[in-house]
């Protein structure tokens, strides 16, 4: 069997020991004679895998017993809702960023719930191709939240660095956690769905601060308040086990590659050796994202016309190289360089890269 060189915005590639692992423990997970599909989510057996994920994801963000991890489902897109519901009262505002298709989404499904102000918003006739400067930003004073989106997945770009609004900062950080090492403690609330950079779809990763757990508006549907999951410690009704099963295994690996510092010099490695291609290249690729704010995650890039934009994917997978169509929306060529694409498979794509400016530039 051949791996593919996987780059596909997410779902998306995860570490090889991670499957084999998963593999291997298959029929017979924790010496219990059943798969792990097959236990109960209140079995000792499942208990510590669960609380293993939740404690390896403090580690890893720096983080303390201010916090709380809840493993939901939902995906990222629930959260949309759940952050205003939860933190939104009437007569208070919420302010948001908006970068890019995620996060245009998330502020306009926070309108279905309450006042919420656009404190920025990078579109240029549709497209985005920044992050906001901070004198940019017009925060609400006052205001009950300010939300951003870390990494713009679709157009390629990601904060090199974040605003520090007075308000509680919430960052959707589906395509960017633990890829780079961030001061988690700035965020008040960070959500992330898994299968970008952590695991299998079905999981979504809410950290929240306690003090603003505490605070979370009461009335509102079971599954989406934060107060409710937090005190069932994500159990109250049967969490997504087996990603949640697989996405502690990711967390074990990025732990065993130096943590966020570890992944951290990886991602920059591999966005280097595409953007290198591009810019050495520049009459050819073109990276419509600004420097400053180039994504280490996703690298969006186009070529001198659709035609060539099909045949460069098209050849990159007869090479084995998948995954790397531009979102339908902006079109394209797109390299998904999350945590579990090898160094190897993006430095083929490099080399790829040259060859076919070679022989069509
Ligand atoms: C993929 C993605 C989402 C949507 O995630 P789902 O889990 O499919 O709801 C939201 N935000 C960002 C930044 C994403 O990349």
């Amino acid at each position: 069997m051949k791996r593919a060189f996987n780059f596909g915005p997410g779902p998306s590639a995860l570490p090889l020991s991670v499957l084999q692992e998963t593999a291997a423990e298959w029929l017979d997970f924790a010496g219990t004679g059943m798969s792990v599909l097959e236990v109960s989510h209140r079995g000792a057996e499942y208990e510590a895998v669960h609380k293993d994920a939740q404690a390896r994801f403090k580690r890893l963000l720096g983080l303390g017993d201010d916090y709380t991890v809840l493993m939901v489902g939902g995906g990222a897109s629930t959260q949309f809702a759940a952050v205003p519901l939860n933190l939104l009262r009437p007569g208070q505002t919420a302010d948001y960023l908006v970068t890019g298709y995620w996060a245009k989404k998330a502020y306009k499904e926070a309108q279905l719930f309450g006042t919420v102000n656009l404190a920025a918003d990078t579109a240029v006739e549709g497209a985005y191709c920044r992050v906001p400067r901070a004198e940019e930003c017009l925060f609400t004073p006052g205001a009950a939240y300010v939300h951003l989106t870390s990494n713009n997945t679709i157009f390629g770009s990601q904060y090199p660095s974040f605003p520090k609004p007075a308000a509680p900062l919430v960052a959707d950080m589906s395509s960017d956690l633990l890829s780079r090492p961030i001061d988690a403690r700035a965020f008040a609330l960070i959500y992330a769905g898994a299968q970008k950079n952590l695991g299998p779809a079905g999981v979504t990763v809410v950290i929240i601060r306690n003090d603003l757990l505490e605070r979370c508006r009461d009335g509102m549907p079971t599954m989406l308040h934060y107060p409710t999951l937090a005190k069932a410690d994500s159990l109250h009704n049967t969490p997504p086990c087996f990603a949640i099963y697989l996405m502690g295994k990711v967390l074990k690996w990025v732990e065993e590659q130096g943590g966020l510092e570890g992944m951290g010099r990886r991602s920059k490695q591999k966005a280097e050796a595409l953007y290198g291609a591009i810019d050495r290249h520049a009459g050819f690729y073109r990276a419509p994202v600004d420097k400053d704010s180039r994504s280490a995650m996703n690298v969006v890039f186009r070529l001198p016309s659709e035609e060539l934009e099909k045949r460069f994917i098209s050849e990159a997978k007869a090479q084995g190289m998948v995954g790397l169509k531009g979102h339908r929306s902006v079109g394209g060529v797109r390299a998904s360089i999350y945590n579990g694409v090898e160094p190897a498979w993006v430095e083929a794509l490099a080399s790829f890269m040259e060859q076919f400016v070679r022989q069509h530039g």
